[in-house]
């Protein structure tokens, strides 16, 4: 009798016991999604194909004043979500079947409802494309030796080299690379001549300046929304920065930063390290301030983008003190204010 009772009292307790352990379980679990860090994208790769970031912009361009204005990010989403990323076969064709399934009703968002990977793909190339088109007001040449100034919608993205000055490049994005470490290539060289006026792509705030071992004399440029952070390298030496430009200096896209060189590979300053002068382009994408440094960095293949921007390249004049500058300047809402001003 008195062992049935201990034995029931021990199935009791251990009953109460597990009970309590998942109720404490259930609650830290809770506390743990409340007070967890947020979801972030880890990864993300630009894998778009030329004819298709042309299509799309295009279509953004033309539609932008109409009564369904398609983005370019949600077409690329949309297009993404057909394809895996995969753009080896893809044809304007199958923007044209977009153009069918959304009839005149929809737009791409409502086509895709709540697609899960529709959103992975919008918030990445909203990441990687945000600045790139934009309402602008800038000065142009009015045809008879001066400047006027326009307003519009369309591309405010410039080519990382200066109008007039040629290079050349071609999709070298994860090639091995072997000083200090074994690693991969993150990023586009631009091959070309020593002392080529090098511009902004995008305007924001210079967040890395001066000498890196591996990059020589060069510039880490923060996009005004925090997304993306631009690498110029291998800056000329002697004069590797044009005037103004230092750590915490805001820039605006177009506008000349630096003069193409040969430098880096070096733990001592200002030495030519390079074999043949070119700018190494980076960009990288920050979801979270973790990604900026360390293990979890997410760079961009940037071949197809510089090609695209090849349509947009800044037109420069030499001052008097021998610097570059640029010659018509530009204005976006998305500026701070002391930026909304023509400086030149
Ligand atoms: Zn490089």
């Amino acid at each position: 009798m008195i062992i049935r009772l201990q034995k029931r009292r021990l199935i009791f307790f251990t009953f109460m016991i597990t009970l309590t352990i998942f109720a404490l379980a259930f609650l830290f679990g809770i506390k743990a999604t409340q007070t967890g860090k947020k979801e972030y994208i880890k990864w993300a790769e630009m894998k778009v194909c030329l004819q298709a970031l042309e299509d799309t912009m295009s279509l953004d361009i033309e539609t932008y004043d109409k009564l369904y204005h398609i983005s370019w990010i949600d077409s690329l989403s949309y297009l993404a979500c057909k394809n895996g990323n995969n753009w080896s076969s893809y044809s304007s064709d199958d923007l044209d079947e977009m153009l069918t399934e959304l009839g005149d009703i929809y737009t791409v968002e409502d086509l895709m409802g709540d697609n899960k990977y529709f959103s992975y793909y919008k918030e990445t190339f909203s990441a990687m494309l945000g600045g790139f088109l934009s309402e602008y007001e800038k000065q142009a040449p009015d045809g008879e030796g001066g400047e006027k100034i326009v307003s519009g919608y369309g591309l405010v993205a410039y080519s990382p080299i200066a109008e007039g000055f040629s290079y050349s490049h071609y999709d070298d994005f994860g090639n091995g690379r072997s000083y200090g470490y074994r690693r991969k290539h993150l990023g586009n060289d631009l091959m070309g001549y020593v002392g080529t006026p090098v511009v902004a792509v995008e305007g924001g705030t210079v967040e890395s300046f001066g000498w890196n071992r591996y990059g020589g004399w060069r510039l880490g440029i923060r996009s005004f929304d925090g997304k993306r952070s631009y690498y110029y390298a291998h800056l000329r030496k002697d004069k590797p920065y044009a005037e103004g430009i230092e750590l915490g200096s805001k820039v605006k896209a177009g506008q000349v930063i630096g003069y193409m060189g040969m430098t880096g590979y070096s733990d001592t300053e200002n030495v030519n390290g390079m074999s043949a002068p070119h700018l190494h382009f980076g960009l990288q994408l920050i979801f979270d301030e973790s990604q900026k440094e360390g293990t979890n960095q997410i760079w961009l293949d940037m071949y197809n983008i510089v090609k695209l921007l090849s349509k947009n390249r800044a037109t420069v004049t030499k001052n008097e003190d021998g610097h570059y500058v640029r010659k018509y300047d530009i204005i976006l809402k998305s500026y701070p204010d002391s930026l909304q001003k023509y400086f030149y």
